[in-house]
């Protein structure tokens, strides 16, 4: 379906919302080689799946779907980068450890907010309450992509909204680009709020090394 090795980065944002934004790697608005791991429905297909936004079920109603209507999979991909960027605009700036504000953030926030908007509103029009019965808490539930084309998009956009809504503040944060980090954003849960790195396996090791090469080189005696 999909070139495997590709497809293996880190899930590392704590929500689905995060992981969308961290599809590109490094994170910075408008930077030169960056990599993009959503250029094709069938990544965005295998990442949904991977992350758990899907089951194996809606994964062959999208798949089944997509198949013979390529131009409904391409709605759907570009939609998701929409929601992606928008949500990246939404949050970047309030994210600690955001060193370098990415540049018109601030300005393109509020068309991001009604981009936000306007997708989530058609992913509502495309939910449906659904009667549950013999449950003590909720009468029904909410179903949220009752349309196999556009189910990816719809549940990403309704989770940034609740995510954007709902986030804790001071656990927002991005790997710090300054430092030789990614600039992905995560949520910091540990108890004394110091995680610095999307992952210390990654980014923490990665500048760590880089500075450790910088002090030999400086301290080193030249033959
Ligand atoms: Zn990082």
């Amino acid at each position: 379906m999909t070139d495997s090795s590709r497809a293996e980065f880190r899930i590392v944002g704590g929500h689905p919302a995060l992981d969308l934004v961290n599809t590109v790697s490094p994170r910075i608005r408008g930077g030169a080689g960056q990599h993009d791991y959503l250029t094709t429905p069938a990544e965005l297909l295998a990442w949904s799946r991977r992350i758990e936004l899907i089951d194996l079920r809606d994964f062959s109603a999208v798949e089944g779907t997509w198949r013979p209507a390529p131009e409904l999979a391409e709605k759907a991909l570009r939609a998701t980068l929409d929601i992606r960027e928008a949500t990246y605009d939404v949050l970047a700036s309030r994210a600690g450890g955001a060193v370098v504000a990415p540049d018109g953030v601030k300005r393109s926030q509020g068309t991001a907010f009604e981009r936000l908007m306007l997708r989530w509103s058609a992913a509502a029009a495309r939910s449906m309450l659904i009667p549950a019965e013999d449950r003590t808490h909720g009468v029904a539930d909410l179903v949220v992509g009752t349309s196999p084309a556009q189910l990816i998009p719809d549940r990403l956009v309704v989770a940034a909204v609740e995510l954007v809504r709902t986030v804790e503040v001071r656990q927002l944060r991005a790997c710090p680009i300054a430092e030789g980090g990614c600039g992905w954003l995560f949520l910091d849960r540990s108890r004394n709020g110091s995680r610095r790195w999307c992952a210390m396996e990654d980014c923490g090791t990665r500048v760590k090394i880089r500075k450790l090469g910088e002090r030999r080189r400086a301290t080193a005696v030249p033959s």
